[in-house]
């Protein structure tokens, strides 16, 4: 495997668009490298690479590492990275899915995916099937066996979080699984009665005027079901401009958690499930998958 890497840059084009709910948009790219990527775990992350700040496309050389040659680019002709999840890859037909939140047009990406028209070219840097080792960069990696499972997700780890309940129901003896969802309108919560192993609690901001996480706070203080333990411990904040990125470590089938959305609701999820209730950090990831105000 000398040389080869986990993660490489694909060349692809967007095929279709379809709208899954109001906030959500399904983009089917394609291009032949596709037949070489790979998927290991439904969270897995991907890059993006939007055209540059002047609107030059992404044109990176496959060959080599992407990252300093975007970086030695002049300013406006780098491209614009934004992180992703990869939802599905079909080899056979070359195409891969990213689900994009339409959050307007203020963010390049989000612009990207709502303006964008099928042929348009695009690069991501994504698994790579030559590399036979795992790939990383994901974080859903439960213990064998588990028997209690929390998914808590806003609309931007949704597509995470439906891949995992996919993954769940391939199993022979799935988890009982709690899964608490925001999203911004009641349009958005889509059909997961056919994951009949869990518990699926839908949250819309739209009508109560809420924020970011509001709901999930809210929701998760009165219903979420935890483990009887007593770790109540403090938790060490991120220094200023930090994303929370906190993986789980511990191997116990009682009970994983996957929390995924804005950073300040994330650190108050966290503060609220580890502090107050005293959960063992080591069972939860915590994850922002972006924050209100700022630019990733
Ligand atoms: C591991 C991982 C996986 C992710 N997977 C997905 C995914 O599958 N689908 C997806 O849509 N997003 C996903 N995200 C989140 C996505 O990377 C961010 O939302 C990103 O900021 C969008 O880039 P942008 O160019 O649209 O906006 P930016 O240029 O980053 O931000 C512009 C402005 O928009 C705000 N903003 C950013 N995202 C949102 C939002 N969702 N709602 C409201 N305001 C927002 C920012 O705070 C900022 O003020 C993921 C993030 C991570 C870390």
């Amino acid at each position: 495997m000398a040389g080869i890497q986990g993660y490489r840059l694909f060349n692809v084009r967007l095929v279709r668009k379809t709208v899954i709910s109001p906030s959500l948009l399904s983009l089917v790219f394609s291009g032949p490298e596709v037949a070489q990527m790979k998927c290991d775990a439904p969270d897995q992350r991907i890059k993006m690479l939007f055209p540059s700040a002047d609107g030059t496309p992404s044109s990176l050389p496959a060959e080599g590492h992407w990252y300093p040659i975007a970086q030695a680019l002049p300013k406006e002709k780098r491209p614009t990275i934004r992180t992703y999840t990869l939802r599905h890859i079909d080899r056979q037909r070359c195409e891969v899915t990213v689900e994009f939140v339409n959050h307007g047009t203020a963010g390049p990406a989000s612009a990207w995916a709502v303006n964008s028209q099928p042929g348009e070219a695009l690069q991501m840097v994504a698994p790579n099937a030559e590399y036979a080792a795992d790939s990383g960069g994901y974080e859903w990696a439960p213990p064998a066996g588990l028997r209690n499972a929390l998914i808590v997700a806003d609309e931007t780890a949704l597509p995470a979080a439906r891949g995992i309940l996919e993954s769940i129901a391939g199993q022979d003896n799935p988890p009982q699984v709690q899964v608490f969802l925001e999203v911004p309108e009641a349009g958005d919560c889509v059909d997961l009665s056919a994951f009949q192993f869990a518990e699926v609690v839908w949250l819309a901001r739209k009508p109560v005027g809420a924020q970011h996480g509001e709901c999930l706070i809210q929701a998760l203080k009165a219903d979420a079901r935890l483990p009887e333990n007593d770790h109540r411990q403090p938790v060490q904040e991120e220094a200023e401009g930090e994303l929370l990125w906190d993986k789980a470590s511990a191997a116990s089938t009682r009970f994983y958690g996957w929390v995924a959305a804005e950073s300040t609701a994330v650190k108050q999820l966290r503060r609220y499930l580890i502090t107050e209730r005293g959960v063992d950090r080591r069972m939860v990831n915590f994850m922002a998958y972006w924050a209100k105000g700022r630019i990733r």
